[in-house]
């Protein structure tokens, strides 16, 4: 373990020093070397692979990578602490009543040993230069790679609020942001969220099931209405309902005003609602910033081919950041297929992306929903079951396959059985 100066260098008012783990063998000057660019030209002429990002995407490469015994340096560079988590469970973490340390399954230094890599934390990324195989650290010094893969991830969609009270208004997309969130909520109890997608339901049943009082709002005509059709979205609707939720939806709300007692928002239909907190959660977008600027192949991510080659020689793009063969899927199941073919490549055995049909589970846990979105809208649902307890939708092509499926309630434990229907 060894300290690196405080963002600024040395001359900066120390705020504290940020650890940087190192496996067994390394040299506190081996790290002095990497953040000079020399490291390729001193002893050690192997240049290492370098990833940016410690989300889910990052730490499952660095995972496969050790698996397969991979003789490659590895550095890992992310602009957080660097604490590995389970992305998912923040929207299930107030009910179990968990805070931002509970979540935490292991720190940077703990990970960096288990996985024979060194983590930078704290550390952004700020320029990529392609053609000399370098980047530039937000803390000052280059580093050199062999191979750099962008696992940056994506950030919460921001709205154009208006009002007083609009930058009180929080999103949750990282350990950071739930603490704060779980912060506020010794105070809010009625917190109204913008956004009836699959993050903002999914953060409705939270709270609802850790005793707060529920709006959501938004345009939307029935919850999570992207994902899955009408009847499913009903149904989840329904049994929030019935715990209190009140829903405001096909409409939109209005300046965030800050009240006496808290916040208010008049909608677009007339309808006032009064809350402690508001919470927005209309989406994600990926980070493509860094690559766009450093003049990779942009669009809705990183674009990428099924190798998650970018654009550019070398560099890869994994996980939310990335558009592989022109699809942005910020789910787990993708990150994890990719990451398995991603550090087959870099290991000399180039491997191409293929996805199996990935159901999407969302945590809706009043009336939880499985669903396989179809990639074509030309075709029919078909429906059985009680919105009450469960459905089942079949959606059909126009060809009569079976080309997608929502399970809602107690039909969720149906999933292997549909899984089986669905063509070969
Ligand atoms: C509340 C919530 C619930 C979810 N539930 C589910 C679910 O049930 N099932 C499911 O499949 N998916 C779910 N998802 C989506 C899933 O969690 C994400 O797809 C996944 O975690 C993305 O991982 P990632 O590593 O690509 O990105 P991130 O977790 O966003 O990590 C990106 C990393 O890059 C770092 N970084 C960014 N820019 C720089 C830079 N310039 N320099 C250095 N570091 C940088 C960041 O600090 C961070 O460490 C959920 C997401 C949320 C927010």
């Amino acid at each position: 373990m060894i300290l690196l100066p405080p963002k600024g260098g040395l001359g900066a008012q120390p705020q504290g020093f940020d650890f940087v783990s190192l496996p067994e063998g390394h040299h506190v000057q081996q790290i002095r070397e990497y953040l000079t660019g020399s490291f390729h030209r001193g002893r050690n002429t192997m240049k290492p692979i370098i990833i940016v990002g410690s989300g889910l995407a990052g730490y499952s490469l660095l995972r496969e990578l050790k698996n397969r015994q991979c003789q490659v340096p590895r550095v890992l560079i992310t602009a957080a602490g660097g604490d590995s988590y389970y992305k998912p469970n923040l929207s299930t973490a107030l009910a179990q009543k968990k805070s931002a340390a509970d979540l935490v399954l292991a720190d940077a230094a703990a990970m960096g040993q288990t996985l024979s890599a060194e983590i930078l934390t704290h550390t952004r990324v700020v320029e990529l230069d392609p053609i000399h195989h370098r980047l530039t650290l937000d803390r000052g010094g280059e580093l050199v790679y062999d191979k750099l893969i962008l696992a940056v991830g994506s950030a919460p969609i921001r709205l154009p609020l208006t009002g007083d009270g609009a930058e009180d208004c929080l999103s949750v997309n990282n350990l950071e942001d739930y603490a704060l969130f779980q912060e506020k909520l010794t105070t809010a109890h009625r917190v109204a969220i913008i956004g009836p997608g699959l993050i903002g339901s999914e953060f409705a049943n939270d709270l609802l099931q850790s005793g707060r009082e529920v709006v959501i709002i938004g345009p939307d005509p029935w919850p999570i209405s992207s994902l899955i059709p009408q009847a499913a979205g009903q149904a989840v609707q329904q049994a929030m309902a019935e715990k209190g939720a009140v829903w405001h939806l096909g409409t939109f709300n209005g300046a965030i005003e800050k009240t006496a007692t808290g916040i208010r928002t008049v909608l677009q239909n007339g309808a006032k609602v009064e809350a402690d907190l508001i919470m927005t959660a209309v989406g994600v977008r990926a980070e493509t910033q860094l690559a766009s600027r450093s003049g990779l192949k942009t669009n809705r991510g990183i674009v990428t081919d099924l190798f998650l080659q970018t654009s550019a020689p070398d560099i890869y793009a994994l996980g939310d950041c990335a558009e592989v063969g022109g699809k942005n899927l910020p789910f787990v199941q993708p990150l994890m297929i990719g990451s398995r073919a991603l550090a087959s490549t870099l290991l000399g055995q180039p491997t191409e992306v293929h996805y199996p049909p990935m159901p999407v589970a969302i945590k809706t846990h009043l009336h939880p929903v499985i669903t396989l979105p179809a990639q074509t809208k030309e075709g029919h649902w078909v429906f059985d079951g009680q919105p009450t307890t469960g459905i089942v939708g079949r959606f059909f092509d126009s060809d009569a396959r079976l080309a997608g499926f929502v399970l809602t309630g107690n039909r969720t434990s149906e999933k292997a059985e549909i899984m089986k229907e669905l063509p070969q």
